[in-house]
């Protein structure tokens, strides 16, 4: 069985940055599942999966593009503290929920400077190409329950 638009999959994967460090794994945790053709994986991701079958283990490089996006210099925006009501000590590293115009996001706040807070509603890894190290676990048919909701459900996936 093969890797294609609406199977469930479940896969193994260690993810780390161009400079090699490790950003996120499931290595030691429940595998990851998910359904392939629903967009629930980064595009590059999901392409590399295509085709794939159970044992198979590869290395690909994707790019910001078909990642987390370039980094986007217009979602770094100044804001005043009048925005941020009821938050009594707005520090660097600060992460909030907002609508910047774009839909909903999470902001974090890179530097406070009087009345002026600076956000950046970038994703944490928008402009890096990521390398996943990959293992092909498990492949089946996703349920017409699964494929009408675009997640998986039952062991590592969404729980309703
Ligand atoms: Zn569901």
């Amino acid at each position: 069985m093969q890797i294609t638009d609406k199977m469930a999959v479940s896969i193994h994967y260690t993810l780390t940055n161009d400079q090699g460090e490790v950003l996120d794994s499931s290595i030691g945790n429940e595998a990851l599942s998910y359904l392939h053709g629903m967009g629930n994986i980064i595009t590059g991701l999901e392409q590399a999966l295509l085709n794939k079958v159970v044992g198979d283990k590869f290395k690909v490089r994707i790019e910001p593009e078909d990642g987390y996006g370039a980094f986007d210099e217009s979602k770094v925006q100044v804001l005043a503290r009048e925005l941020f009501s009821g938050v009594d000590a707005i520090e660097p590293g600060m992460q909030f929920h907002a609508d910047l115009g774009e839909g909903h996001s999470v902001i974090t706040v890179i530097n406070v400077e009087g009345d002026e807070i600076t956000v950046d509603a970038n994703h944490p890894l928008a402009g890096e190409a990521l390398i996943f190290d990959v293992e092909v676990m498990a492949i089946r048919p996703a349920s017409a329950e699964e494929i009408a909701h675009g997640h998986i459900h039952g062991e590592g996936g969404h729980h309703h």
